[in-house]
């Protein structure tokens, strides 16, 4: 395969005999048979990828797999039945007790659970590190840190981490370094060129792409995933044939729609900026963002989400959401149909007003999952929405 990745990743296709199906057929079946005890021992042996029950593996999920590791640049991947599983289990496989995390502080809502509540319980320790404070960084890691797990751009405040940079610090210090692309998708970002030894997504988000199916993968080095193929392979968090099959075909659209989310996002962004009920806009790709320079860098374009901050606070926000007519209000990000949502309300309600403003949720924040529909009909209804406040 010397074509382009994307080329690649869409051509990549299940192995086997008989090709009567352009589209991949869907093997909902739990477990697989062999010929006879020979061939039945082999697959059981230690190194086989064979399959033999869908907890280890299934073809529809194989495929899904393989066609990310191609996006992502890597040697090879594990898909789940979520994004948290996917994470979950990286943390689990590969930390033990007397282990310590370094995380990025602003971080998706359950993960930071994982971090500060469960992690703990099985002994591992955690950090947060700023993300804009580069400096401080490397005086964080302890002679036990095991891992470095980052977002970037984070959720929901699209700060941008720089994966060059530590992912130089993970190599001084033998340190294993885990990046969600969720909100990137490999059509921005490439973590793995980067340095990253591990990649995680939530699939249910842009990999979907259209707000069916939950999912996560987990793809990189072979040794580490080898690691966290054998933790999921007795745990069990398998991610659902039917599932594979949707996420698989899902891959085949991702360049498009990540081309038209992005566009999209960025007019939206551009047209916001001056607007005179809001006080900033923040997406990657505005010259306005502080780690702007970093984004150019890393990323081939600035993802499918904008945030912007309200002038009248958490009352303003309530309004603003209450007087938009096409966009939804959920607890999803990308989809093909825009999102609105307003954190400081909803998805971190929980927090206190102090660890709010740690990950720079503000009263005001709101955040947009722009779709695929027209831009004018997405900043028109966004402007009428602004009026009514
Ligand atoms: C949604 C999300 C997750 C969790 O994924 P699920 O599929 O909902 O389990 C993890 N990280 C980020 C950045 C997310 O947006």
């Amino acid at each position: 395969m010397s074509q382009h990745p994307i080329t690649n990743a869409i051509r990549k296709q299940i192995d086997r005999t008989s090709e009567m199906e352009h589209s991949a057929p869907l093997f909902l079946t739990s477990s697989f048979c062999f010929d006879n005890a020979e061939d039945m021992r082999a697959a059981f042996a230690d190194e086989s990828d064979d399959n033999i029950y869908s907890r280890f593996s299934n073809p529809n999920v194989k495929e899904f797999v393989d066609r990310l590791c191609i996006l992502e640049g890597a040697e090879a991947g594990f898909a789940m039945a979520s994004g948290m599983s996917a994470i979950f289990a990286s943390f689990m496989a590969l930390m033990k007790h007397g282990d310590h995390l370094l995380s990025c502080n602003a971080v998706f809502g359950s993960t930071h659970t994982v971090i500060t509540k469960y992690l703990p319980k099985y002994g591992i320790d955690y950090s947060y590190l700023q993300v804009d404070k580069p400096n401080e960084w490397e005086a964080l890691i302890r002679p036990n840190t095991k891992m470095i797990y980052i977002e970037t751009p984070t959720n929901p405040g699209l700060d941008i981490i720089d994966i060059e940079a530590i992912s130089a610090l993970a190599k001084k210090h033998g340190i294993i370094l885990n990046v969600d692309n969720c909100f990137a998708t490999p059509v921005a970002q490439q973590p793995i060129a980067y340095g990253a030894d591990l990649v995680v997504h939530s699939a249910t988000k842009w990999l979907d792409g259209q707000g069916r199916v939950l999912g996560g993968v987990v793809v990189g080095k072979k040794e580490l995933i080898k690691e966290i193929y054998l933790f999921c392979r007795s745990t069990g968090p398998s991610l659902s044939p039917f599932n594979a099959w949707l996420l698989s075909k899902s891959i085949e659209t991702l360049d498009v729609r990540m081309e038209r989310h992005a566009s999209n996002a960025f007019y939206l962004a551009q047209a916001l900026e001056n607007h005179p009920q809001i006080n900033w806009v923040k997406y990657p790709f505005l010259l306005s963002h502080p780690q702007h320079a970093i984004a150019k860098k890393q990323m081939r374009d600035g993802g499918g989400i904008v945030c912007f901050e309200l002038k009248g606070g958490l009352d303003a926000g309530r309004k603003f959401l209450n007087s938009l007519g096409m966009l939804s209000l959920t607890a999803n990000l990308g989809d093909t149909r825009s999102i609105a949502s307003h954190p400081a309300s909803t998805t971190h309600a929980k927090l206190t007003e102090e660890e709010r403003q740690t990950v720079g949720i503000t009263p005001g924040l709101i955040r947009i999952s722009v779709g695929l529909e027209h831009k004018e009909d997405i900043l028109g209804d966004i402007k009428k929405a602004l009026d009514a406040i």
